[in-house]
């Protein structure tokens, strides 16, 4: 895009990058400057006045006007008027004004008349950083069609939007734009992120272009990869088949199996490095393990910050939490993090140098021209199609949305008057030597907060049960509460904060205290823990609420992505408390529940444009 030093200064002045943008700055209203010979009550319009008289009221100036399209007087009317507007109007001048009239019985009148020197048009009012008549001239002068084209759009988007900042039609009421420049005001808005999207991405040449195959080893497992399982794995195959280096999300819910594609990632890099970051202590063991168990040639080794100073030059596939930021890391061809989502900002930072390990030297300490290790992320935070089809703008995404075993969950709303039975079924599942996870929404007491806290519930659960262990999120122990509980446990109290990202095979119930201040896919990470390896699962969503149409939409479905559907239609009715990531969309014109389509449109014509800018 060429501008000019005065279309930059704007653009910078107005915070946009693109004429996408500054056609997507739409007026706020409208003023018909045109003149016409019908005079509307009610309704601000234009005179062509020739002043007659004027006359000083304590607090207003009244002038009378002959109106001469309309072929009588009107008096103006101006309210608490600064001394200089007296001057304004002298007898025998022949002006147009602009302003609201009213009519009473037989007599009209025209409250602040505003004196109009461009007239004949329907003008278009904007709120901007600009003032009104700069970017009034700024958008007639610039807004081109051809400039629009330059960036993508088509003919027939291009004409909607025009039409808003150069309209024919009499008055356009902006409540009512019609559905066709609606949707293009959606297509532009998404065109436009989209775009940016991917011209934010950088392409970085790969430090290996090998690629092993994962089918051998897929038929040595005891039991058969499913078909998403299967379909990520090929996207994976199919980047590593490339010379630029993969970037890639690969998500699906916990349990559908995220590890399987891990291990053939690693399979097929050999014998090239692969590392793999996990968030916790627990996960990274657990991970080690199964690595142990379905990869046993493979040379892997864990690394938290426990382990020793050791050379991992002799290593395959290295694992560890982020203890491996501090380590010294041999060249890797591939990197990979689980549970992408559970890293904070400084630590994905620090993973972004991780990651750029390969740029300055390779193997024997030569620098390489900017190649970078693959990259693989794992997330377990489903997101609607929607969003996803949005990422592939600047990261290539694959979903495994099914899992392999069905889980068989039993969700319920309960109430107050259900504790009784729900202590039964406690007692219950104990004795069978399940466990129960309940979730308090705080670990003290508060005056604000009509639920118990950890502290004030845990000495009734101890009284009654054995075995009941308590952690928070500020529990500097709780990695070491959550390991004794897996093994001896019955009752685990915690809160939220606490991810349970290991497994725990025996838990068969999770219950939410105050559920419905939560989001679904809080509620959904939290339900996902129970019912791991096949066992009837139960979660309670205890509430005080007496009704929630949220919490029993989620009770009926277990689909991770159909409940980041649900999420964002019911983030817009706000039907949670304030302050629980009650986010606002990053659109004003997208409705990413809604407009699946729209979505659809607008990557086919991003493809369209790159193709034809070629
Ligand atoms: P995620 O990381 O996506 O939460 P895991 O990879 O931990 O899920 O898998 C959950 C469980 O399912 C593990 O016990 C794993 O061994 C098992 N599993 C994975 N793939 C399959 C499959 N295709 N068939 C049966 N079980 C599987
Ligand atoms: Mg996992």
């Amino acid at each position: 895009m060429n501008l000019t030093q005065e279309q930059e200064e704007k653009f910078k002045k107005l915070g946009i990058n693109s004429w996408c943008e500054l056609a997507l700055m739409i007026p706020h209203k409208y003023e018909d400057l045109r003149l016409h010979d019908k005079l509307q009550t009610h309704q601000l319009q234009l005179i062509d006045a020739t002043v007659e008289s004027v006359y000083r009221a304590p607090n207003s100036i009244q002038v009378t006007f002959f109106a001469h399209n309309f072929g009588h007087t009107i008096t103006g009317v101006l309210f608490r008027p600064k001394p200089y507007m007296l001057h304004q109007y002298k007898v025998g001048d022949r002006d147009y004004y602009y302003g609201m009239i009213e009519c009473k019985t037989g007599h009209c009148s025209m409250s602040m008349p505003r004196k109009v020197i461009t007239v004949g048009a329907i003008t278009p009012k904007y709120k901007s950083v600009l003032r009104t008549d700069v970017m009034l001239r700024f958008v007639q002068n610039y807004l081109t069609r051809e400039n629009l084209k330059s960036e993508g759009l088509s003919d027939d988007i291009i004409d909607e939007v025009l039409k808003l900042h150069f309209p024919i039609e009499p008055l356009i009421n902006l409540n009512e734009l019609n559905e066709k420049t609606v949707r293009s005001l959606k297509y532009i808005e998404l065109f436009s992120y989209m775009k940016q999207l991917s011209a934010k991405r950088r392409y970085f040449k790969s430090l290996t272009t090998t690629c092993g195959d994962y089918k051998e080893w897929a038929l040595s497992l005891p039991f058969k990869l499913i078909k998403e399982q299967i379909s990520a794995i090929e996207d994976i195959k199919s980047d590593f088949n490339k010379d630029v280096s993969a970037k890639r999300m690969i998500v699906g819910d916990v349990g559908s199996g995220k590890t399987m594609v891990i291990l053939a990632s690693v399979i097929m890099m050999l014998p090239n490095r692969s590392i793999l970051m996990a968030p916790t202590t627990i996960l990274a063991n657990q991970l080690f393990e199964e690595t142990r168990k379905f990869l046993p040639h493979v040379k892997s080794v864990l690394v938290t910050n426990k382990t020793k100073k050791i050379d991992l030059n002799e290593y395959d596939f290295i694992i560890g939490t982020h203890a491996l930021l501090y380590r010294e890391l041999p060249v890797s061809s591939l990197v990979m993090v689980d549970e992408q989502h559970r890293f904070g900002t400084k630590q994905r930072n620090k993973l972004e140098k991780l990651v750029s390990i390969g740029e300055a030297l390779d193997q024997r300490g030569q620098a390489l021209n900017q190649a970078k290790p693959h990259y693989l992320q794992f997330s377990a935070t489903p997101i609607p199609r929607t969003q996803a089809m949005i990422e592939t703008a600047h990261i290539d995404v694959s979903l495994i949305t099914s899992t392999p075993f069905k889980k068989d969950i039993t969700s319920r709303v309960i109430h107050k008057n259900d504790f009784k039975e729900l202590l039964l079924h406690v007692e219950n599942e104990i004795g069978k030597n399940n466990q129960v996870l309940l979730v308090y929404p705080l670990v003290e007491q508060s005056e604000v907060l009509e639920y118990q806290s950890i502290e004030e519930a845990r000495g009734y659960w101890e009284n009654r049960f054995e075995n009941v262990y308590v952690t928070h999120g500020k529990d500097k122990d709780k990695e070491e509460v959550l390991r004794e509980f897996s093994k001896k446990g019955n009752i685990l109290i915690a809160t939220t904060v606490v991810e349970v990202g290991i497994s725990l095979p025996r838990l068969s119930t999770v219950v939410i205290v105050g559920a419905e201040r939560l989001g679904l896919s809080t509620l959904h990470q939290l339900r996902g823990r129970v019912s791991r390896t096949g066992l009837k699962g139960y979660c309670y969503l205890y509430t005080n609420q007496s009704q929630s149409e949220r919490l029993e939409k989620f009770t009926q479905t277990t689909s991770g992505f159909e409940i980041a559907n649900l999420d964002l239609k019911f983030r817009k009715s706000g039907d949670l408390l304030k302050g629980h990531n009650q986010s606002g969309s990053q659109f004003k014109w997208v409705d990413l529940a809604e407009d699946v389509e729209v979505v659809k449109n607008v990557k086919s014509g991003l493809l369209d444009s790159e193709s034809s800018s070629e």
